[in-house]
């Protein structure tokens, strides 16, 4: 398999920029004394808007071995949308990676799989990778439907997107009762859906973009369980909350493949 693992520190809003500054320097230090390579997988850290330029900063002059990205976009271009945060402009500050579709918006901000959608072409309009992500309440996953609810909200997120931008995006499998509730999907449960994620993918395009888009698993990812949900076929890294926010324990989940 030839997709390299993707481990993505969501910092929600954690961090002013003079705590992300410090978290960075001692993630860059953490990963070093852990051994990481770069080969392996790929480091990623996502702090609030407010922060994206110091990291910046930091990761480039000290060239520490991690991407950065925001956690939202603004799916209008520009102009008169008071409070919101352009492609452009994230693109311009070296972000990398966008995510879309993230639980917390989806039941705060009221987004709907057609804004996700929308943001998610923004992102890519603008030369940034999406991270979208989905997943299930836990009513739904009681009544057994996480599968059928998970790619409908998918194949909607996707809708109009070519299979070359499709082929490079990364997909977040987020099952929302095990977001900052310490209670994890087991690695069964998430190589169900993340299984099933990528064959609605090769359903929707064909096996080479299944094959190759990114699937993650989030929810409680600690240095403790990481090793066993990377142990599955379907998933390719994890985005990562409240762990994401100690260096130390972020390190060790980015290395997995160490232990
Ligand atoms: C998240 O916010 O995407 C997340 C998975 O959070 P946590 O790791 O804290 O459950």
């Amino acid at each position: 398999m030839s997709r390299t693992p993707i481990m993505a520190g969501n910092w929600k809003m954690n961090m002013d920029h003079l705590g992300a500054v410090s978290l960075v320097q001692d993630l860059g230090k953490a990963l070093e004394d852990a051994g990481y390579d770069p080969a392996r997988s790929e480091a990623v850290v996502i702090p609030p808007f407010t922060d994206i330029r110091s990291v910046q900063t930091l990761v480039e002059g000290d060239k520490l071995p991690l991407a950065w990205g925001a956690q939202d976009i603004s799916a209008h271009e520009d102009g008169a949308y008071t409070g919101e945060v352009s492609g452009s402009m994230l693109a311009k500050l070296g972000c990398s990676y966008v995510v879309t579709g993230h639980s917390e918006r989806r039941e705060y901000h009221g987004e709907t799989d057609e804004l996700v959608n929308a943001k998610a072409k923004k992102i890519i309009e603008h030369g940034m990778t999406p991270i979208i992500c989905c997943g299930e309440p836990l009513e739904v996953r009681k009544a057994g439907k996480h599968v059928e609810h998970t790619v409908g909200q998918i194949t909607a997120d996707l809708a109009g997107i070519d299979a070359a931008d499709v082929a490079k995006l990364v997909i977040a499998y987020e099952p929302i009762w095990a977001i900052g509730t310490g209670e994890t999907a087991t690695a069964d449960d998430a190589q169900e859906v993340c299984g099933a994620i990528r064959k609605a993918v090769a359903d929707l395009y064909d096996e080479a973009t299944a094959e190759s888009v990114r699937i993650q698993y989030g929810g409680s990812v600690k240095a403790g369980n990481v090793v066993e949900i990377m142990s599955k076929p379907d998933v390719d890294g994890a985005l990562v909350g409240g762990a994401s926010l100690k260096a130390g324990d972020f390190a060790q989940i980015v290395t997995f493949y160490a232990k």
